[in-house]
């Protein structure tokens, strides 16, 4: 029966792009794998690719924070990334290695099956709602994919890097709670 920790399983052995020989830890995925909330990051970055584990580093402490104000925490929401392997010096995961690692999040998506998506970044939103998806403009705007619904907002990095994103991402993130009470009240 095809299970997260089957196809994880399965994943850890994945050589379809180069990442492959250059990770010290696939990243496949963390947190509740029956969860109605996922969020999806970019790609592992080194604290990561040390421990395995996706946002541990200090974006994932921030998304801890975050997670904290809307009632939420690990054992509540699965997370995971476009790219399950880390891209040499942080760069952004090209585009045949988004495509190579897109069947493992499909069927990630399908297995957890959650009611709402949440993208964290533009390289995120690009890839599951949009290929010119604006960040900027487009944060915060509810879509409908598959029968759930998706949003996208800001990468917690780029708050770390940029304080003045902040106040527009808590409104993103006061709306994901409300949608995500709201899916649960029915
Ligand atoms: N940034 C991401 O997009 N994903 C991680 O797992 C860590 C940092």
């Amino acid at each position: 029966m095809d299970s997260i920790e089957n196809l994880k399983h399965e994943c850890e052995s994945c050589m379809r792009c180069s990442l492959g020989r250059t990770r010290t830890n696939l990243v496949f995925g963390d947190g509740n794998p029956e969860a109605d909330i996922l969020f999806v990051g970019e790609g592992p970055g080194e604290q990561e690719d040390l421990k395995g584990l996706p946002f541990v580093g200090p974006a994932g402490q921030l998304l801890d924070v975050m997670l904290r104000l809307i009632g939420l925490d690990r054992t509540k929401v699965y997370i995971c990334n476009i790219v399950k392997c880390r891209p040499p010096k942080n760069r952004d995961p090209l585009p045949e290695e988004r495509n190579s690692c897109a069947e493992w999040l499909q069927r990630q998506i399908a297995l957890v099956d959650p009611k709402i998506i949440v993208c964290l970044g533009r390289i995120s939103a690009t890839a599951l709602i949009s290929p010119d998806f604006k960040i900027t403009r487009e944060h915060g705007q509810w879509h409908e994919m598959n029968g759930r619904r998706i949003v996208a907002t800001y990468h917690p990095s780029a708050l770390l890097r940029d304080v003045s994103k902040r106040p527009d991402a808590f409104t993103d993130f006061r709306e994901i709670r409300r949608v995500y009470r709201e899916l649960n009240s029915q």
